[in-house]
């Protein structure tokens, strides 16, 4: 029988951005049970992650005293950490001896090389209290605003199309809105495996008759549920989408009063078109032409249609242009601005969209105001008191370039892994070793404090409060079930202490204050106070006034662009970075499994989670397994010009032959040792979707 908690503390879920509400059943500072609430993205349902991924925060490899680098452990570029024996290079500190040697050094560095020396990732795992901290950490004590975190690696090209396209970065409609919808369109996401709970009330709403139309390379668990699957080539988005478009316009659909009224620049979008007719671009994307008519056809003439989509889009080197054409496709189609249509990126981590709202990234302040535009930088300069660098800051993978070019000297990294999650691992590694100073707040020891300098023992999630704003937009209160160990302190603290000791002068009395200040930086949030909060537990934003109930759906009347119009924008074709060739013929595609979490640092360390995935896998198409000679289960080589691991292989007939799937989740198998690190040109993301790599037995 399960012992009787002595509390239940409402909170929300640390995985996806579905953003589910749940309740920590707690004795003695142990979780012993979480079940789901009736919130309003998730109705009382949570996935196994949710459910059962809670004990990770009990791990016997917990960090519950700061840490310093042995003198004689000097890290190499090669990853040295022991699993096993994770504390082995380092020795115990106290607070005070931690923080001064982690602040001294990275002020060392800004005083002697200057503000650009210095560079900060934060995290969309915090709340938006301790991303605001940084973010404001990052540009007023280091100086500069060499600040951003994984949104670069996960939405940051869908992003960029809809700030230059529609005016905001958001979604237009939440995932609720699949009950409005006839049609419900989804490309690039793996939606059973990466936003569980989400993908229940699209497979319910396709159950109740509504047309889902799916789109991606690989076959994943929501195609069963679709009325048009279209399994196109990678690489190959554009084509497609460029193709539904012209389709849409050979037959006559576009929505020519939407378009006059609420569009600017359709002659040149269409004028870009004419060439991709689906004849013309079917042998390119694998799918023919009459199909892609009548998928074309059932979008643009629904009464009302949604898009999700997700990091099959957005990871590519051409990932703006994907967006872009999606975006476009909803602009003349009219399939925007009322409930059950529009555009939904489906966010990845529970707050990858509220981090990036409070301004931690390198070209915007909160609320998405550019740090090179005088006028907002006047006020956030009033607000925080200090002068600020004009320059946009470098974003992860340039930060990691500059790194290892000896330009960037100092990093303080608050809960991310990016000797883990970036791309060509070796390099990021090599960078990450070769820095002078290397500060890491986190709660295990992952790859990145491996290579640290001092890592500050921090909070895990059900042990803070704080706010956390979810892929539909919706803030919502995560409360605090239980106190952290040992040593390990509240990551606002930490922030605040490592603030102090570079001269800021703050005084922040927990999350309520920061919010606070929050609320008067972004005016999207002024009418969400922290009481609120605690009342009614979420609220979507924009929400300008007290009285205001919150904007679930958005462009109703107009889009926040000069003259209140969207702008269409042509995407053309481009290739992906590193085509297959003869030494290097198959394409690897990386991402999720259901199990794991991004870097495994929290999920492997979950004991229910674990046991069902506890091995790294690499997924085939049977047939190839065949050819191979290999049978599922077997150990198989994947090599690419930048380095080898080994997994073991798993039948997939989702996956077309001459394809591999590799989850980044696995240090012993790390996909980003095969990935290479070319970007999108606008956006900066690098193409985790598709590089070409070689697959033997082992
Ligand atoms: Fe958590 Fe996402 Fe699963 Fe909901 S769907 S329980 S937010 S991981």
């Amino acid at each position: 029988a399960l012992e009787a908690p002595d509390r239940s503390v409402d909170s929300v879920c640390p995985y996806c951005g579905v953003g589910c509400q749940l309740t920590y059943h707690v004795k003695d500072n142990r979780i012993l049970q979480v079940t789901g609430r009736d919130g309003p993205a998730n109705h009382g349902r949570l996935c196994v992650k949710g459910r059962y991924g809670f004990d990770y925060v009990h791990h016997r490899h917990r960090l519950t005293k700061p840490l310093i680098r042995r003198a004689d452990a000097p890290r190499t570029p090669e990853l040295g950490l022991d699993h096993d024996d994770p504390f082995r290079d380092f020795r115990e500190a106290g607070w005070e001896e931690a923080l001064a040697f982690a602040a001294g050094g990275l002020k060392a560095i800004r005083d002697r090389h200057g503000p650009k020396a210095l560079a900060g990732f934060g995290s969309a795992k915090g709340s938006n209290e301790e991303a605001y901290l940084f973010q404001k950490l990052v540009r007023t004590g280091f100086g500069s605003n060499n600040v951003d975190h994984c949104t670069r690696l996960c939405h940051a090209s869908s992003v960029a199309a809809l700030l230059e396209m529609i005016g905001s970065g958001a979604v237009s409609n939440p995932v609720a809105d699949v009950a409005e919808a006839d049609v419900i369109v989804i490309i690039g996401s793996n939606t059973t495996d990466n936003h569980p709970v989400a993908a229940t009330f699209i497979k319910n709403a396709a159950r109740a008759g509504k047309t889902l139309i799916v789109m991606d390379p690989r076959r994943t668990a929501i195609a069963r549920h679709a009325r048009h699957f279209l399994q196109f080539r990678p690489d190959s988005d554009v084509a497609l989408l460029n193709a539904l478009m012209q389709a849409v316009i050979e037959q006559g659909l576009v929505d020519e009063a939407f378009v006059r009224e609420r569009t600017e620049e359709y002659a040149a979008l269409k004028a870009h078109l004419a060439a991709f007719t689906p004849e013309a671009m079917a042998p390119v994307c694998g799918i023919d032409a009459d199909t892609i008519r009548e998928v074309a056809r059932v979008y643009a003439s629904a009464p009302n249609a949604i898009i999700f989509w997700g990091m099959g889009v957005s990871q590519h080197v051409h990932g703006t242009d994907n967006s872009r054409a999606l975006i476009s496709l909803a602009l003349i189609s009219g399939q925007i601005g009322r409930p059950g249509t529009g555009l939904h990126p489906l966010r990845g981590q529970n707050n990858v969209q509220g981090a990036s709202d409070v301004g931690l990234i390198p070209m915007v302040f909160p609320d998405y105001q550019r740090v090179d535009n005088p006028e907002a930088r006047a006020r956030f300069e009033a607000l925080w008191g200090t002068a600020l660098d004009p320059e946009p800051g470098l974003t992860v993978v340039e930060i990691m370039h500059a790194a290892k070019a000896g330009e960037i000297r100092g990093m303080y990294v608050m809960g991310e892994n990016p000797a883990m999650s970036d791309p060509d691992l070796a390099h990021a590694r090599a960078a990450l070793a070769g820095l002078e100073h290397l500060v890491v707040q986190e709660i295990f020891m992952t790859e990145t404090a491996w290579y640290a300098d001092v890592i500050l023992p921090a909070s895990a999630f059900p042990e803070k409060s704080g706010t956390f704003t979810n892929t539909d937009r919706r803030v919502q209160l995560g409360r605090a079930a239980l106190d952290p160990p040992g040593a390990a302190r509240q990551d606002l603290w930490i922030v605040q202490e490592m603030a102090r000791r570079l001269g800021l002068d703050w005084n922040y009395d927990g999350p309520a204050s920061v919010f606070a200040e929050l609320r008067r930086a972004m005016p999207s949030i002024a009418g969400i106070s922290w009481e609120r909060l605690e009342r009614e537990d979420a609220v979507t934003y924009p929400c300008p006034s007290e009285a205001d109930p919150g904007q679930p759906v958005i462009f109703t009347e107009e889009f926040p662009r000069p003259g209140g119009r969207a702008r269409l924008v042509p995407a053309p074709l481009r290739n992906a970075a590193e085509l297959p060739d003869g030494d290097y013929p198959w394409v690897l595609i990386t991402g999720r499994q259901l199990e794991h979490w991004h870097t495994g640092a929290m999920t492997r360390r979950a004991t229910v989670l674990d046991a069902i995935e506890p091995f790294p896998v690499a997924s085939l198409h049977p047939e190839e397994l065949e050819r191979l000679g290999l049978r599922p289960g077997e150990a198989v080589t994947l090599r690419s010009r930048r380095g080898a691991v080994t997994a073991f292989a798993r039948a997939d007939r989702g996956l077309s032959p001459g394809q591999v799937f590799l989850p980044f989740c696995y240090h012993e198998a790390a996909a980003n040792l095969l990935t290479h690190d070319f970007l999108d040109p606008v956006a900066k993301i690098p193409e985790f979707k598709f590089c070409a790599v070689r697959v033997e037995p082992a």
